[in-house]
């Protein structure tokens, strides 16, 4: 069977594991790129958007391969996008449309009922998506593969609970085709060596996942270090790549493979590399284990610094448990990225002062803030509709995905909070006195109306730093479709 892939604006790790299970099962893959200009999070502008789209070039290499099926990774970001796409592809080729990915996961029974997505996979797909296909392919109602959903008589069926996949190695991601769609991409490496996590943090997509597991197996799981070691080394012979992104959720977690991976990866790779940790999991051990294999910067998440928030976001750790970490990585010659979560229930803006003050005191080298995000089933989700602070109509949306970028931003979040997000993003430049000073005189009465201008100034003046993997890999995609090669495909 011939099936086709699409990506939205950056590489899709999950559809590059799944097209080695494809593979492995005997069918053809291709990947479509949509480098989805000017939608994305650098930049968002409609009329740009419109003008700079990919839906000419799309579809005239989706009609050129005459797929069976197409395959979406869906997060709730990309709903109303899948959606479109998938409305035009079916009409242009007549192939099936099998969805998967967090937010399919997470509301399967929904997603079925959208008229272009034709079966829904919930959780893990490696071994769900052939089984799905041989018995479409042979007329056989997918009544027996576990974790699908799909409409058979106007009405949806589910099957049984999808199982998590224990053995990672059989199914190392498939880069080739994403590199040929995508050359502005090769010098860093995005790589994956474990799945899950051993938190639950409330607003996370482990949160709802964790929920559905069957309990058979184990949840966080590892790739062996052979299989991770070879693919690094075999990448690096042909793109020369010259960073690796590490996006583990928590890979530090267990720390004997922690050890034993990095020893590995200093002996055989040793490309500087970043990675996300829990401040719970950091000590000196750990920190010079990093800083020797070549780690150049750790992100930590800290979302809210008041009890409060804390306790809404599930965190167990205290603020000296970060400020411990920042200054053991620091000590490392780490550079040390904190993230915020803004507009969470009940936050005021007293709350963002008092962030900003606790970025003043411990110095990171960049402060992340990314505004509350409900996804479906999470609990704070739940915690939010409880409260009152989301209606039915805006659950809803969430559950559908087409819920805006926060229900705080119009209703809740006041001007206040929106202007104090402006100084936390600077804050760690300044010593912490400037900034009670600020807080006193309420400086925010002043200032810009954090928006994602100001943070794209900010992710843009990034770039000039020597590593920064977000601005560097944004940058180089639109100079690629703006100004190099990909202008002639986008037309
Ligand atoms: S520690 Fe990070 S990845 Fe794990 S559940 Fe919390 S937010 Fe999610």
């Amino acid at each position: 069977m011939k099936i086709l892939m699409i990506m939205k604006g950056h590489e899709y790790l999950a559809l590059e594991i799944l097209s080695t299970s494809l593979k492995l099962a005997g069918h053809h893959v291709e990947l479509i790129f949509d480098p989805s200009l000017f939608d994305d999070a650098f930049i968002s502008s409609a009329f740009l958007m419109k003008k700079f789209n990919a839906d000419r070039a799309i579809i005239r290499k989706a009609v050129n391969y005459a797929p069976d099926y197409v395959l979406f990774t869906l997060y709730s970001n990309d709903v109303t996008w899948a959606q479109k796409r998938a409305k035009e592809l079916k009409q242009a080729t007549g192939a099936k449309v099998i969805v998967g990915g967090p937010h399919a996961t997470a509301v399967p029974e929904l997603v079925a009922e959208y008229p272009y997505f034709d079966y829904v996979m919930m959780g893990d797909g490696e071994e769900t998506l052939p089984q799905l296909i041989e018995s479409i392919n042979n007329n056989r109602s997918p009544k027996t593969v576990r974790g699908t959903y799909y409409r058979e008589d106007g009405k949806i069926i589910g099957t049984e609970n999808h199982h998590l996949t224990q053995n990672l190695d059989i199914f190392p991601p498939d880069k080739e085709q994403f590199y040929c769609a995508a050359p502005w991409a090769t010098k860093e490496y995005n790589l994956l060596v474990s799945r899950g996590c051993g938190y639950k943090c409330t607003y996370c997509y482990n949160n709802t996942k964790y929920a559905l597991w069957d309990r058979q197996g184990q949840y966080l799981r590892y790739r062996s270090i052979d299989s991770v070691i070879s693919e690094l080394s075999a990448m690096q012979e042909r793109n020369k790549y010259t960073l690796v992104n590490i996006w583990d959720d928590n890979l530090i977690m267990n720390r004997n493979y922690a050890h034993d991976f990095f020893d590995e990866y200093k002996k055989k790779i040793h490309i500087p590399f970043k990675i996300f940790v829990h401040p719970l999991h950091i000590d000196n051990g750990i920190a010079q284990l990093l800083s020797e294999a070549g780690c150049w910067g750790v992100e930590i998440g800290v979302q809210a610094v008041d009890e409060c928030g804390r306790r809404l976001c599930g965190r167990k750790e205290s603020d000296g448990d970060i400020k411990r970490a920042v200054e053991i990585l620091k000590n490392s010659g780490l550079k040390v990225i904190l993230d915020f979560m803004v507009g969470l229930p009940f936050q005021t803006y007293r709350d963002i002062y008092s962030m900003c003050e606790f970025v003043a005191k411990i110095k990171p080298d960049q402060s992340r803030i990314f505004l509350t995000r409900y996804f479906p089933k999470t609990e704070l989700t739940q915690i939010a509709y409880n409260e009152g602070l989301i209606s039915d109509y805006d659950l809803n949306e969430i559950n559908n995905g087409t819920s805006r970028d926060s229900y705080i931003y119009n209703k809740k979040l006041n001007k206040q909070i929106d202007r104090v997000r402006s100084l936390l993003i600077v804050a760690h430049y300044f010593p912490l006195e400037f900034i009670k000073f600020m807080k006193k005189i309420r400086i925010e009465i002043w200032l810009p109306r954090f928006n994602s201008f100001f943070q794209m100034v900010m992710t843009a003046r990034g770039f000039f730093q020597p590593y920064n993997d977000i601005a560097r890999s944004f940058l180089k995609k639109y100079r690629y479709y703006l100004l190099g090669d990909g202008r002639k495909w986008l037309k």
